[in-house]
């Protein structure tokens, strides 16, 4: 792993910071310790605001807070990135399955019940030697949710969601994956509307292998265009 490789995680601390002040177009230096603790700040600012929401909306009746507990529960336990790493693997083995998911990935989710909240318009880009493919919500964190379940934490930080439009290899470099120049990197900016689905590249040394098998090489973050399989 090379020197400059870091954890998403840290990552996310180091680079806040410097988003944010490209996004405002000040000058201050990455992993300033006062606007560090401010960005903590504002943090727990979101967290304190959420809940005073979920409290006023319980209170007029307009949520059921054990119907959200539900959704929650289903999001974060029961669907997850083995969805679409199944859909990632059938791609890999099923040239007419593959050509119809990049065609309309909308219709093969309906097909295959891959519907659901935040899943209704999916679009499937594919990675290959010469393109490489990453997602982002430059908004919040509009998510394909029925494939991959809740996204991580970095999705929907501003130092990713921020950097990744301006500078992707940059980004990309950080999460340890070093593009050749010559490889064309397209960002997808995701909407309320459309969720993306990266189909990675199959590993090489994987031929003959199952579907079930392939979908156990196939990770999360790959399917953002974080991460490369090796
Ligand atoms: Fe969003």
């Amino acid at each position: 792993m090379a020197d400059d490789t870091v954890s998403r995680r840290e990552f996310i601390k180091k680079s806040t910071v410097a988003a944010s002040t490209v996004v405002a177009g000040s000058a201050a230096s990455v992993g300033h310790t006062h606007e560090a603790d401010q960005h903590e700040h504002e943090q727990s600012d979101f967290t304190l605001r959420a809940k005073a929401l979920v409290s006023v909306l319980t209170k007029k009746n307009l949520i059921d807070p054990a119907t959200m507990d539900a959704v929650i529960d289903f999001y974060e336990n029961k669907v997850g990135p083995h969805i679409g790493a199944r859909v990632v693997a059938r791609s890999w083995v099923d040239p007419e399955y593959r050509e119809r998911l990049l065609a309309d990935a909308r219709a093969v989710a309906r097909e295959d019940n891959l519907t659901g909240v935040q899943g209704t318009d999916l679009v499937a880009v594919e990675n290959s030697a010469k393109v490489h493919n990453l997602v982002v919500c430059t908004l919040c964190s509009c998510y394909p949710w029925p494939l991959l379940g809740l996204p991580p934490s970095w999705y929907k930080d501003a130092a990713y969601r921020a950097q990744s439009v301006i500078d992707p290899r940059g980004v990309l470099r950080k999460f340890g994956l070093e593009l050749d120049d010559d490889v064309e990197v397209r960002v997808w900016d995701s909407t309320a509307e459309v969720r993306y689905l990266v189909i990675p590249e199959r590993p090489v040394g994987t031929d003959g292998m199952s579907v079930d098998q392939l979908a156990e090489l196939v990770t999360r973050d790959s399917m953002v265009g974080a991460e490369k399989l090796q």
